[in-house]
């Protein structure tokens, strides 16, 4: 089992739940905009919220943005270890750097000693860009590569006397991704950041964070995912949520079961389950609910679901755990089983 590392307050590692992060497509010295992104997420499920910093103002700027959102924040750091220092005067609960391009091990030092005088965790690692030459010219790419890469710069950060440390180890190869995220759970016990990274468009990079993301977690392995997408934030939090409640890993949102429908289905099914799923979106209560095509067979393939709704030739009908509770007509069907929802959920 992983370690307890704190990131403001919320704890991943040990038996905490696999927290959920994003990060910003715009600037945190931006402040008002932030925060307010930060809320909107957490209302989808975000626990944590990762901001670039690219010059003194980002720097400055988190404890602004966390007292707006009361969302713990990272900040993401390239080169520059003095905005790393910033960022932790700044007020960032965690930030995230890549020690072989700080500049030096003397640089990493001073990051190491504003890490542990304000006692926040740092995420080190490495991707496939930024694999050490050595290693490269040794093994190739590959997860060893990857994975000595990451515990490198463990092993940099530990010599200045620093274990609040998260690791990542990113690919946007899903195979290379799940090995080298393997590779580094047997060898270090620090919580894991899984993401595969640059995964793609929504579609796409759903698919292969779900594959990378959800076949670690089913082992046991991650203690905080990113679903990298080129797609709006909320999106990645939307999909991280998915990810986590298909392996039921949180039993705080509604689960969607619908059928493909066939030709027994006499109603806009499809179109139905997509309202429901966006009517339940924010919804933070354990509730499975079924939109079935047909109310011939649809209650009964659906009888593990609290609440599910199925279309007939004139009326749906409403059932609780496989049971017809209700018959409505098709043109109210929406305004009734929204309040059936409501019901169950308040
Ligand atoms: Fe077909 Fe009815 Fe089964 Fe849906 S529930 S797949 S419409 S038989």
């Amino acid at each position: 089992m992983s370690r307890v590392v704190s990131i403001g307050n919320v704890n991943i590692g040990g038996n905490n739940k696999v927290a959920i992060q994003s990060m910003a497509t715009f600037k945190i010295a931006d402040t008002v905009r932030a925060a307010e992104e930060c809320k909107r997420l957490k209302e989808n499920g975000l626990d944590i919220m990762r901001f670039s910093v690219t010059d003194e103002k980002d720097a400055a700027a988190f404890a602004t943005v966390k007292k707006l959102s009361g969302v713990p924040l990272v900040a993401d750091i390239h080169f520059d270890y003095k905005l790393a220092q910033k960022s932790i005067d700044g007020g960032a609960d965690k930030i995230r750097i890549n020690p072989g391009n700080i500049g030096g091990e003397d640089k990493v030092k001073q990051v190491a000693l504003a890490l542990k005088s304000a006692n926040i965790p740092v995420r080190v690692g490495s991707n496939t860009g930024s694999i050490d030459k050595d290693f490269l010219f040794k093994y190739g790419k590959n997860e060893v590569s990857l994975g000595e890469s990451a515990l490198k710069n463990v092993a940099i950060l530990e010599k200045y006397g620093v274990d609040n440390i998260v690791v990542s180890v990113k690919a946007s190869d899903v195979n290379l991704a799940v090995k080298a995220y393997e590779y580094v759970a047997k060898r270090c016990d620090y919580p894991l950041h899984l993401g595969v990274t640059e995964a793609g468009t929504e579609y796409h990079g759903v698919i292969k964070n779900s594959i990378g993301i959800g076949s670690l977690l089913m082992r046991g392995i991650g203690d905080t995912i990113r679903v990298s997408l080129s797609a709006d934030p909320i999106r990645e939090v939307v999909a991280a949520r998915a990810i986590l409640s298909a392996l039921d890993l949180v039993n705080d949102c509604v689960k969607i079961i619908a059928c493909p429908t066939c030709g027994r289905c006499e109603w806009d099914c499809m179109a139905f389950a997509k309202k429901v799923e966006e009517y339940t979106l924010n919804v933070k209560k354990p509730l499975k609910i079924a939109v079935m095509g047909c109310a011939v067979n649809g209650p009964g393939e659906a009888a593990d679901a609290d609440l599910g709704v199925a279309g007939a030739k004139d009326e749906c009908v409403i059932f609780v755990r496989g049971k017809i509770v209700k018959k409505v007509a098709k043109e109210k069907i929406e305004q009734e089983f929204f309040k059936e929802i409501d019901r169950c959920t308040q």
